[in-house]
Order: structure tokens, then sequence, then C-alpha cells
């Protein structure tokens, strides 16, 4: 560990009333939650699965779709993984009175669960669902008790909604969600500070270069490997994110 380079980022932390944070998989996989695209690759190695979680499919088969999402995306285990020390730290910060706008590419709602109030599911959540008729939303529990959920929801007439709910994670061919507010967040922000992930997924690839035409920014790399954008990047640090906060 670099110490320069801690007591840097601990500083410029301090000094931050305003800080915008980039999560993905790395921060996630210190709990012990697999990391889909790097590790097993299962996008890639079977192109069904592609297909099988994509908003077309479940719009055409939405009763089949559902025993396959909770078979890839391990969903039983869903409400088993904990926040590691780099979910509490991000929390804490919020709890020390700075604004902590955390835009995060994972689906697991950790950041939710440590704490952190201004949290933004850019992938959606794996926690929750909806219903694509009446909007009623679903919990984890119940997602979990039933193969295919369906809307409980009973209208005036007191007939029941029934409709395949759709989760909360965005699908192939789904739209990105709050990616404007990454934007607004960005233009008022000390420090950026992008943890865990390589930034390979669009459109989360394209904030550090926004980021870097604002030159009052901050801009922070935190990740286990080397990536393409740490030259726009003021610090940055390759260690596990569990590491470097423990030091902060
Ligand atoms: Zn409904």
């Amino acid at each position: 560990m670099d110490q320069s380079k801690v007591a840097l980022l601990r500083e410029r932390l301090a000094q931050a009333q305003h800080i915008t944070v980039l999560s993905g998989a790395g921060m996630s996989t210190e709990s012990g939650i697999p990391d889909f695209r790097s590790t097993g690759g299962i996008w890639t190695e079977d192109t069904s699965r592609m297909e099988a979680m994509s908003r077309s499919y479940f719009l055409s088969h939405p009763h089949d779709f559902w025993p396959k999402f909770k078979e890839l995306f391990q969903m039983k285990m869903s409400g088993v993984y904990e926040p590691n020390a780099g979910h509490v730290f991000l929390a804490n910060l919020e709890k020390q009175g700075k604004q902590v706008d955390i835009f995060t590419q994972n689906i697991d709602g950790l950041h939710k669960k440590a704490g952190s109030q201004h949290v933004y599911e850019l992938h959606g959540s794996i926690q929750t669902a909806t219903c694509p008729s009446c909007r009623t939303s679903y919990e984890l529990p119940y997602l979990l008790k039933e193969a295919v959920p369906l809307c409980q929801h009973v209208s005036s007439d007191g007939s029941i909604c029934g409709r395949v709910l759709k989760t909360d994670v965005v699908l192939f061919g789904d739209r990105v969600q709050h990616f404007d507010q990454v934007m607004q967040s960005i233009q008022h922000t000390d420090v950026l500070l992008v943890m865990g992930t390589s930034l390979e997924v669009a459109p989360a690839k394209y904030i550090p270069e926004d980021a870097a035409e604002i030159p009052t920014i901050f801009k922070v790399m935190v990740n286990m490997s080397e990536t393409e954008y740490d030259p726009l990047f003021d610090l940055v640090i390759h260690e596990r994110i569990g590491d470097l906060v423990h030091f902060l």
C-alpha cells in the first residue's frame, strides 16, 4: 500500500463536501458475490443466456423468463450477502455530513443495505420487481417464494391484476437508469471516486471523460488492475477496496 497515496486521498475526502462514487463488480466481489462479467464469462460462453435475459424474451416468454433468471443470478442467495468494509466506508462518509451520490453497476442492493441514502442503481436491483401493468412493487421474499411471481394487486372492482412481474434488474434491451443524474452529480462534485470497475461497460465508461473536462474535480480510480482510463485520473490506486479503506 502506497501510504502517500492513502494520505492524499484521506485529505481530499476530508475536504470534500460532495463526493460522487461510481462502483462496479469489484465492490461486490469482496462480499463474496461472483463477478458475472469477468470470471465466468457467462454471457459470451452461451449467447442463449444473453437472449433469455433480454427485454424482448421477457415480454414474449414471461413465464419461462423467471426460472432462467433465478438460476443465472443465483437469486436464492440474494438475501444472504452482507455489505463489506467498502460499502460501510461510503455510508460513513455520508454520516459525516457530506453529500455522497453513489452510482453503482451492481444489482445486489448492498450500498442501500449498508445505509447509504443516495444510491442510484444504473443496472437496477435484484431485490425488487415491478408489475408492468399497475406498477406495484414487490420485495425479494415474495420473488423467492413464487416460481413465477405474479402481481397480487386487487383493483377497486375486486379483480386481481395477475400480470407476471418484471424484475427491476436492467435487462439487455432495457434502458440504463439514472444516467442523467450521474452527469448532474458530476457537475457539482468535489471528488469523483471510481471503485471496483474497469469501466468497460457503457455508459459508465463515458463518466471519467466527462469529468476530465472539469478541472476542479479530484478524480480517483481504485481498482485491482490497470484500466485504459487510468491516465484520466488524478490518483490511481491498484488495491482491494477493503484493504484501502482500512487505512482511510
Ligand atoms: Zn399489477
